[in-house]
C-alpha cells in the first residue's frame, strides 16, 4: 500500500479486507493519521507507508470510530498519542463488531486509545490546525469527524456510507441529525473523505442524509400506525433507499429506537 495525495498535505490509502480508507494529514512539523486498519500487522504496514509519504514525525492517530476495520490497528501506534471517543471500549466490544471481525479473521484484540474525547479536540501540526469533533450518536456511539479547515477537507469515517451500515450501536434519529450538522458545514469546494469509497463533494453527503431521513421518517410514521417491523419493507407501496438488506437493517434500528422512546 502507498498513500496518494488528495490535496496538498492530505493523503489517503485504501486497504482490504474492508476497502477501508485511511487518511494522513501532514503539517509543517507533524503528521496526524485517521484510522489504522483491521489488525496490528495492518497498522504496522500503514506506519511504514506513512514514513515513505512524509519525513515529518507521526504525532497523532485518530480512530474515527471503534469498528474493527478502522481501529484494530491501533496497537501499532502505542508510542504516539492515539485519540478516540470516550465510548470506544463499549463500541469496540459490541457483539456485531466482533462477529464481523471474526468473519474475516481480524485479530480479536484492540489497544486502548490514550486520549478519549467527549466532544472536541484540536491539534496543531505546525502551521496547520486539525479539529476533531463528535456530533452525537450516529453510525456508532462514538463517531469522530476530523476537519482540516485550511484544506477544506472533512474526514468523516462511516458517517457517510453509500449504502450505510447499521449495528446495535447505531441511531437513525441521531445519524440524521449528525449529518444535518455535517451538511451545514460543507462549502462547494469541501472534500469529504468517507470511511469507504471515493472522496466526495457536498451533494453526495446530502444524498446519504436524505436516504437516512427517508428511513427514519417512514419508520416513525409506520411505527405510530402500528405496522409490524417485519411488514414494513413491503407495506403500502412505500419506497426505500438503497438495497433491501440495508433498508431493513435501518428499519430495525429505527423501530428499536422508537420502542425505547415509547417505553420512557
Ligand atoms: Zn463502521
Amino acid at each position: 500500500m502507498d498513500f496518494q495525495e488528495l490535496r496538498p498535505g492530505i493523503f489517503t490509502a485504501t486497504l482490504d479486507p474492508a476497502q477501508v480508507n485511511v487518511t494522513l494529514i501532514v503539517g509543517g512539523e507533524r503528521a496526524l493519521l485517521v484510522d489504522t486498519g483491521s489488525s496490528q500487522a495492518q497498522g504496522e504496514e500503514i506506519r511504514a507507508a506513512v514514513e515513505r509519504a512524509t519525513d515529518k514525525p507521526l504525532s497523532y492517530v485518530v480512530a474515527s470510530h471503534a469498528h474493527w476495520d478502522h481501529a484494530w490497528g491501533l496497537g501499532a501506534f502505542t508510542d504516539v498519542e492515539t485519540i478516540a471517543h470516550e465510548s470506544f471500549a463499549e463500541d469496540s466490544g459490541c457483539a456485531e463488531n466482533r462477529e464481523r471481525a471474526a468473519e474475516v479473521g481480524a485479530a480479536p484484540t484492540v489497544s486502548t486509545p490514550k486520549t478519549l474525547l467527549s466532544l472536541i479536540g484540536v491539534r496543531d501540526l505546525g502551521g496547520l490546525t486539525v479539529e476533531i469533533a463528535h456530533f452525537g450518536v450516529a453510525h456508532t456511539h462514538g463517531d469522530l469527524i476530523v476537519a482540516v479547515p485550511d484544506s477544506r477537507v472533512l474526514v468523516v469515517g462511516d458517517l457517510v456510507e453509500d449504502p450505510p451500515s447499521f449495528d446495535e450501536t447505531s441511531s437513525l434519529d441521531g445519524w440524521v441529525r449528525c449529518l444535518d450538522a455535517v451538511y451545514a458545514l460543507l462549502r462547494d469546494d469541501t472534500l469529504v473523505v468517507p470511511g469507504h469509497g471515493h472522496a466526495m463533494g457536498p451533494w453526495e453527503v446530502g444524498h446519504v442524509r436524505s436516504g437516512l431521513a427517508a428511513i427514519w421518517g417512514q419508520a416513525e410514521w409506520a411505527y405510530n400506525k402500528g405496522v409490524p417491523v417485519e411488514d414494513l419493507y413491503t407495506y403500502d407501496n412505500l419506497e426505500w433507499p438503497w438495497d433491501q438488506a440495508s433498508a431493513e437493517a435501518g428499519i430495525r434500528v429505527a423501530y428499536r429506537e422508537l420502542g425505547e422512546r415509547a417505553a420512557r
